[in-house]
């Protein structure tokens, strides 16, 4: 029988037939594939014709074909969905799958064919999108070290391969250490605590199979925790076991990796003749230089800190009243800061989260896409691969744009954040092929028969993460390699970031911000509480971020740090981190910049990003949020372009020019808007 990861897929909108992929059919469909590719690779590099575009960059575009049929449907699921067995393939996978590339890379007839045509490009009669796969394809070619030679070309195979398993390594430590940790609370500790914090503590006991409710370290219920239990002892418990994560000197702990990873970066960069591995990682992103990030980061850094610490007198103060003794600690800080919001803006979380029911906020994003895109949503029966995934088929005007998979329970199975990714993703290079895009996250799963409510923040989420998809659904480009989200990384967080902007229409929350129970809407008045309190707390909510990013700049820009942990420990006094608020990703678990090479020397670029989304909803405040003319610009200009034009020349043709700071310190509140 044919490996049902090989086989035609006879399914409608030819999904993976979920139900009968076997986890033991993975490595010999992955075998298999990466056989054929490598078939498709020699007969590209040995072809006796001339190089052309079509037989050399076409053909490669198209020699993984089979490859990435297999590991989108499995890497999609195992991200989700993992076990021990998915788990040992990923392990198994990293370093083959890298062995793969750098073969390709390093294949000195294959690159002396994109050479030649990248010498004649201008003679090649290509259109804009060729040249630009053709610039992109020759770019990495080079960036992977297809021009280095003898022990330098093997030195650099050996790097990437070790950095791949070390990436792997460390997600898996940190999944590992999020997994182990739980605190048991007696009745008594649920005191204080609104009920959806409780019922999540005790659903989240049954799992761990504990005798009552526990605390786990999944972001949806130690955050809440951390803001509502006034016992001081169990906060700082529970937050210490949440910055320890990749630090607690077990099987798990992350810290020789971070410094391994370093070292070997820098030396892949240097190989490559960059001065440090920052160079080399922002000559392909829209900041092009440490310097530009650098200074947009401490542009944003000064009065990020200055309103942090306003706020850190007022908090010290409210706790000093409630009798503490001691100085503010990081366990204090959304516990006091979430009594300040409710006494400023009477804002009550549990009493905002009946209005914000999952199944109302899905369609919410749906209803926003719908009038400012014509997209349409209809449920899909179809066995995903889990039952708690859901599927719906995406039209415009009856024709099949994409299918779209929302998979938004935590489970243990699942790894922590939240994501958007492509099982499949758009291209017409092999005929009309339409994506099947996922987004993934971690919210409370409700208990039997009661509605799935979000915080504000999980709206949030859930919103980003449709911004993510929309970018894969509408892409309209030829090729695979730069379709949808294939973009600088600090674009690719444009269209997300921006989609936020549409929970805060009023009218979009008037319409769908319903009562669980009684169906009733939100009242105005809480509405607008909830809306003027967006800005509260971004000091806080800023430090975080931003001491995170300066740190992986800082890592990256120089001589890696012998040992890393002092070195951050550096970084944060030199900018006068303030006491009472940790860094949002320390170094054992920043998984964002140690678990691959996504975001190293790039957590910048949702700063970046938020410069431009705050700019760009500007363009609709002006008119309406749902101007057509505006919507249609942003497709044409954004959302339908892929990475087949420059990020900078993308965004000024949507907006006309380029943005500045400042639509982002006003949007936080961290400056007086005029
Ligand atoms: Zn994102």
């Amino acid at each position: 029988m044919t490996n049902p990861y090989l086989a035609e897929w006879t399914t409608e909108f030819n999904l993976p037939p979920f139900a009968d992929l076997k986890d033991e059919d993975v490595k010999p469909a992955v075998e298999a594939a990466l056989s054929d590719g490598r078939a498709a690779i020699k007969a590209i590099a040995d072809n006796p014709e001339a190089p052309t575009f079509a037989n050399t960059i076409e053909a490669l575009e198209k020699a993984d074909a089979t490859l990435s049929k297999v590991l989108g449907a499995f890497y999609g699921m195992a991200g989700a969905d993992t076990n021990d067995t998915r788990d040992a393939l990923m392990r198994e996978f990293s370093p083959m799958l890298s062995a793969y590339s750098s073969e390709i890379t390093a294949n000195a007839a294959l690159f002396q064919r994109i050479e030649t045509l990248w010498q004649e490009r201008e003679n090649l009669d290509l259109t804009d999108e060729q040249q630009r796969v053709l610039m992109l394809t020759r770019r990495s070619f080079v960036r992977s070290g297809a021009k280095l030679e003898g022990a330098d070309k093997d030195r650099m195979a050996e790097i990437k391969s070790r950095l791949a398993t070390l990436g792997t390594q460390f997600s898996q430590n940190l999944l590992a250490d999020e997994r182990e940790w739980f605190m048991e609370l007696s009745e008594d500790d649920l005191e204080g605590l609104p009920q959806f914090v409780v019922d999540a503590a005790r659903s989240a006991g049954e799992e761990k199979g504990a005798k009552g409710p526990v605390v786990t370290l999944s972001r949806s219920l130690i955050t809440p925790f951390l803001q509502f239990s006034p016992r001081r002892d169990l906060r700082e418990k529970a937050f210490r076991a949440w910055a320890a994560r990749g630090e607690n000197g077990n099987a798990n702990d992350n810290r020789e990796i971070a410094r391994e990873i370093l070292e070997l970066r820098e030396e892949r960069a240097r190989l490559l003749g960059y001065e440090n591995f920052a160079a080399y990682k922002l000559e392909t992103e829209m900041a092009k230089t440490p310097e530009h990030v650098r200074d947009l980061l401490m542009r944003v850094w000064a009065p990020a800190k200055e309103a942090a610490e306003r706020d850190a007198a007022i908090l010290s103060k409210m706790m000093a009243e409630d009798g503490v003794n001691g100085d503010l600690a990081p366990w204090d800080w959304r516990y006091y800061s979430g009594k300040r919001r409710k006494a400023e803006h009477d804002l009550d979380e549990a009493e905002l989260k009946p209005y914000l029911q999952l199944d109302r906020m899905i369609e919410a994003a749906f209803t926003c896409a719908n009038r400012l895109f014509g997209l349409e949503f209809e449920p899909l029966d179809v066995t995903t691969y889990h039952p708690d995934a859901r599927a719906w088929n995406v039209t415009r005007n009856g024709k099949h744009m994409a299918v779209f998979i929302g998979d938004y329970f935590a489970r243990g199975s699942k790894r922590s954040g939240a994501w958007c990714t492509a099982m499949r993703s758009q291209q017409k290079l092999e005929g009309d092929i339409r994506p099947i895009v996922l987004n993934v996250c971690n919210f409370a799963k409700p208990s039997k028969g009661e509605a799935a409510l979000l915080s504000y923040d999980d709206a949030r989420t859930l919103f980003h993460e449709f911004g993510h998809a929309l970018h894969q659904m509408l892409s309209d480009v030829t090729y695979d390699s730069i379709s949808g989200t294939s973009v600088a990384r600090d674009f690719v967080e444009l269209p997300s970031q921006l989609y936020e902007h549409w929970l805060e229409v009023p009218e979009v929350l008037e319409e769908f911000a319903t009562h669980a129970v009684t169906g009733a809407p939100m009242p105005r008045d809480m509405l607008e509480r909830l809306l003027a309190a967006q800005t509260y707390d971004q000091g806080f909510a800023t430090v975080e971020y931003v001491s995170s990013a300066l740190v992986d700049l800082e890592f990256h820009d120089g001589p890696a740090p012998k040992d890393p942990m002092k070195a951050q420990a550096e970084i944060l006094a030199k900018i006068g981190m303030p006491k009472a608020i940790t860094m949002r990703h320390a170094t054992p678990h920043f998984a964002h910049i140690f678990s691959g090479d996504g975001y190293s020397s790039g957590y910048y670029s949702y700063m970046w990003s938020e410069v431009m989304d705050a700019d760009a909803f500007e363009a609709f405040e002006e008119t309406s949020p749902f101007d057509p003319v505006m919507a249609k610009r942003l497709e044409d200009n954004i959302l339908s372009k892929g990475g087949s034009e420059d990020a900078e020349a993308l965004y000024t043709a949507f907006r006309g020019r380029m943005p500045g700071v400042e639509a982002l310190l006003k949007g936080r509140g961290l400056v007086a808007a005029e």
